[in-house]
């Protein structure tokens, strides 16, 4: 499959609202992967475990992809989806493979080789947390509420729209009540940089040059790119990498509202170059392993008092 030199771009939102809010951006994953299951084919994703672990699936429903949507900033696990996959295309089905672009590059070396039946699309993504950091804070969350965590958004798009960027915990506290938590800490901490998987500071992908077909992606430039089309709801930023998405597109086009856009106005950091590796990751490290999470939170989380102060009076 021949890629083109520079990708085609579209500012997507899916005409159903609430197929667009159940989405971190535009919908546009559903779209295709409804075209794909309406086909009788296979849908591959990542979804949220009930112990907040994330995995890659394979769907052969709707209500199974549901489960695909949402963004999990966390690792997600491949199990043997690129077996399974391989197997799905060997055997004729439509296949769709969705995830990070270096997972997208992963399953093509996998194959060796170009399947008609496979369309893949990878999420521009800045870099993928640390696990272990993610189960330290879920505990310092549980243990501060005395309870269980029962419900994870890592993004909550509904309450608080699409450019916030708040998670909602809901915690079954001990006497049996839910405890609605929206923090700030997690992503804070995501956002320093610090504890990205190593290999994300020389991620290859961080261009506009993809291993998938389609790359889709939050179009945060849009206010540049499509003046008046954002609705704080989410629009995709949809990039067509060769002819086969094209192909796509114009089949699932009918199911959202589009407009053609200029990459030079689309351009996000994720599309130059990868995140620099901190000064202070490997403080970060060791202070993680030596101080209680309280403290990370504080010192890395904008969690200390006087940060939460300055973000109260600054509101
Ligand atoms: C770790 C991470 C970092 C991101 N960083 C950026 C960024 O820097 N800039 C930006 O514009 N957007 C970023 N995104 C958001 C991403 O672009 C959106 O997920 C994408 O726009 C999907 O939009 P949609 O409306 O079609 O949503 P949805 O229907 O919500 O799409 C969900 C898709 O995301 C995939 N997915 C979710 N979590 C993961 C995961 N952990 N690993 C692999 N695949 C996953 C699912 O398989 C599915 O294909 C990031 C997402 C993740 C998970």
């Amino acid at each position: 499959m021949e890629f083109f030199e520079q990708p085609q771009v579209y500012a997507v939102k899916h005409k159903d609202l609430s197929t667009r809010m159940e989405s971190r951006s535009g919908g546009i994953f559903s779209a295709v992967s409804d075209y794909v299951l309406n086909k009788g084919g296979i849908v591959y994703g990542c979804v949220l475990e009930k112990d907040f672990t994330a995995h890659h699936y394979r769907a052969t429903t709707t209500d199974e992809r549901n489960r695909m949507r949402g963004s999990k900033y966390i690792p997600s696990d491949m199990g043997d989806m690129f077996r399974l996959a391989k197997q799905d295309l060997e055997n004729g089905m439509p296949v769709l493979f969705s995830g990070t672009s270096c997972q997208i590059a992963g399953l093509r070396s996998f194959l060796g080789k170009d399947y008609d039946n496979l369309f893949c699309i990878d999420i521009v993504c800045h870099g993928v947390p640390s696990l272990k950091l993610w189960q330290s804070y879920l505990k310092w969350q549980e243990n501060k509420y005395d309870g269980k965590c029962i419900y994870v958004d890592f993004r909550n798009k509904k309450d608080f729209g699409w450019d916030k960027h708040i998670e909602t915990l809901h915690i079954q506290t001990n006497n049996g009540k839910i405890k609605v938590v929206n923090s700030t800490v997690f992503k804070t901490i995501y956002y320093t940089h610090c504890a990205l998987r190593p290999s994300c500071y020389y991620c290859p992908y961080k261009s506009t040059i993809h291993p998938a077909d389609m790359s889709i992606a939050d179009y945060w430039k849009i206010d540049v790119a499509a003046p008046g089309f954002n609705d704080n709801k989410g629009v995709s930023l949809v990039l067509l990498n060769n002819k086969s998405a094209v192909g796509m597109f114009e089949r699932v086009k009918e199911v959202t509202q589009y407009q053609k856009c200029r990459l030079e106005d689309s351009m996000t950091l994720p599309l130059k170059e990868p995140c620099k590796r901190p000064s202070r990751t490997e403080q970060f490290w060791k202070d993680y392993h030596s101080l209680n999470f309280s403290k990370i939170a504080n010192k890395y989380g904008g969690n200390s008092i006087k940060s939460r102060l300055k973000r109260f009076l600054t509101k």
